[in-house]
């Protein structure tokens, strides 16, 4: 007969700690209370097969979630312990997993998406009609969704009384990571890459690798190069003037305490310029939990605009200028540039995301759903939230109070890129195209673009649509819709 590991264990039962967006063991809430009650532990990773079946194709974002996870095999190991990976139907695995262990107690960190909250309930209720403790944690957030409310308890649909709100409760401080893992005797398991999912890597050169040390070390470096100047160099994309750390919150990689018990250390440390720019980075820090809250407490917005009037509104479906924007090729240096950025790296800067959105939605017409999908395929730091209140904010159909913002993208790239670096980077047709030109090649004479080598129409497209007469159309459209 087949013995289960706890009766290996001489009849204790262990603590399962289930890892799914909090791939470290730095402050890790769940991880850290298992470990404090002296049971023995067993830290599984899921490979959710049917989950993973329905994601999104390009493999870039695996080969990073398996970096972190290596890594978190390697830190479990250097504290006694093994990282158990289970692959197979989510629901199986953890069936197999209370029959084969017996745990005493089930204990993770919470999730706010929609979709994640649903696959919870049924795990937690699995656990519980066998008899087993479920114990659930704040991980991934400094507040969660219903600990920032008006006075009234309704949620904020505006950032800035949510952020004056969140910045008067008291932050909970960071936690070590345990000395020592316990785990009963376990065999690890494969960790699953791209490749080993069946999935194809598109983004050729990747921001972000690794896990916690990567996380750490990118972290370090910020603190120490970035966040003093960050108010200064966080719109312009030619530099590397932001944290670049949503891949790395994006899987868990490093703790959000963390990272704000740093910068108000920052903020009380560092002279009035470092401290308003270290200000200036909690406030982005917020944002990140203004749209957790957004998504928790309005769900509907991963599958309508926020502002439900807009769902009459009639976008364009022209699939030669979405095939066109997703390849970079608008004839729009700055979109192009902004887009080209995403697909060889899988990030994008800031203030790019927002050009190359607005560009999809208010000159293009399209939907913003489209670009959400894309974005979220092909990004690293791919998060619901976010994703989901960027693109509503840039379409306008979102929680933002202003919103008819129409981008213009030639004067951002003069504003932001004003010597074309950026542009140059990742346009290479366009490298030798004279400052004067660069936002709007098309304009140069015809003989220069001869002895540049760069016929527009040819080696670099015309741009697909004036942007003038296309912002004239959206405002059209816009006012077509009944704003209360
Ligand atoms: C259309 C659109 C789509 C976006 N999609 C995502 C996404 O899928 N995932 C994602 O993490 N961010 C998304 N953002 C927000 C923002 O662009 C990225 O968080 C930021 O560029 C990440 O780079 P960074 O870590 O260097 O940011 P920094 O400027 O260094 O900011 C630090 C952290 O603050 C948070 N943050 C910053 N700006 C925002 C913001 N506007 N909204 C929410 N959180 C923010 C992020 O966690 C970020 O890592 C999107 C923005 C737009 C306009």
């Amino acid at each position: 007969m087949r013995r289960s590991a706890s009766e290996q264990q001489g009849g204790e039962r262990p603590i399962v700690v289930w890892f799914r967006r909090d791939l470290r063991v730095d402050d890790n809430p769940a991880l850290i209370e298992a470990v404090r009650s002296g049971a023995a532990v067993i830290p599984l990773f899921v490979v959710d097969t049917k989950l993973i079946s329905a994601l999104p194709s390009d493999g870039a974002a695996f080969d990073l979630q398996a970096g972190a996870l290596r890594e978190l095999e390697d830190m479990i190991r250097r504290r006694g312990g093994t990282l158990l990976l289970r692959h197979g139907d989510g629901e199986d695995v953890h069936r197999s997993v209370i029959r084969d262990f017996q745990p005493s107690a089930l204990y993770f960190n919470r999730d706010y998406e929609p979709s994640a909250r649903t696959r919870d309930e049924r795990i937690i209720r699995l656990y519980r009609t066998a008899g087993i403790d479920v114990r659930t944690f704040k991980d991934a957030v400094i507040f969660e969704p219903d600990e920032v409310l008006t006075v009234d308890g309704r949620p904020y649909v505006v950032f800035t009384p949510f952020a004056n709100t969140w910045k008067r409760l008291p932050a909970p401080s960071p936690r070590s990571a345990p000395r020592r893992i316990r785990t009963p005797e376990l065999s690890g398991g494969g960790v699953p890459d791209a490749r080993s999912l069946g999935r194809k890597t598109a983004v050729s050169a990747p921001i972000a690798t690794g896990g916690e040390r990567a996380a750490r070390k990118r972290w370090e470096w910020f603190l120490r190069n970035g966040l003093a100047n960050y108010d200064r160099g966080r719109d312009l994309p030619a530099i590397d003037g932001t944290s670049r750390m949503s891949p790395y919150l994006r899987f868990g990689t490093i703790s959000v305490r963390r990272m704000v018990e740093d910068v108000r250390e920052a903020i009380d440390a560092g002279d009035a310029a470092a401290s308003a720019s270290a200000r200036k980075y909690l406030d982005e820090l917020i944002w990140r939990e203004f749209y957790q809250a957004v998504l928790y407490h309005f769900p509907r917005v991963t599958t309508g605009n926020f502002r439900q009037q807009f769902d009459a509104l009639r976008w364009r479906t022209n699939s030669r200028y979405f095939e066109a924007w997703k390849e970079g090729r608008t004839g729009v240096p700055l979109v192009d540039a902004g887009m080209r950025q995403l697909n060889e790296t899988g990030w994008m800067h800031n203030r790019m995301r927002m050009v190359v959105a607005s560009f999809l939605t208010k000159d293009l017409l399209i939907d913003w759903k489209r670009g959400e999908k894309y974005f979220a395929s092909k990004l690293l730091d791919a998060d619901t939230a976010a994703n989901n209140g960027g693109w509503q904010w840039a379409a306008s159909t979102g929680v933002d109070p202003k919103p008819l913002r129409i981008f213009n993208p030639r004067l951002q790239g003069e504003r932001y890129d004003p010597e074309g670096d950026y542009i140059r980077r990742y346009v290479p047709e366009l490298e030798d195209v004279p400052t004067e030109f660069i936002h709007a090649p098309h304009e140069m004479p015809g003989q220069l673009q001869h002895e540049l080598r760069c016929v527009i129409g040819r080696r670099y497209p015309a741009p697909i649509v004036d942007h003038a007469s296309a912002a004239a159309i959206y405002r059209k459209l816009f006012a077509s819709v009944k704003h209360p």
